[in-house]
């Protein structure tokens, strides 16, 4: 799944179902309320880049559809 920004063009992160992968969020810089969670990622959305590195580093994928899009 997706945590994708609600503002439009905002980038998409990577989201277990319970939790980002994401660096950003460890370091406080992704506010939750400002995301919403999708299934699918939204074609216009870039996954983010560092949710990219984490995932290629194969810490978390939760679905095969993430790894069409790397
Ligand atoms: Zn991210």
């Amino acid at each position: 799944m997706y945590l994708i920004a609600k503002k439009k063009k905002g980038k998409a992160h990577y989201w277990t179902g319970t939790d980002t992968v994401c660096r950003l969020a460890s370091t406080g810089g992704l506010d939750a309320s400002r995301y919403f969670v999708s299934e699918a990622k939204h074609e216009s959305r870039a996954v983010c880049h560092m949710c990219r590195q984490v995932s290629l580093g194969g810490k978390v994928l939760p679905t095969s559809e993430q790894y069409r899009t790397i």
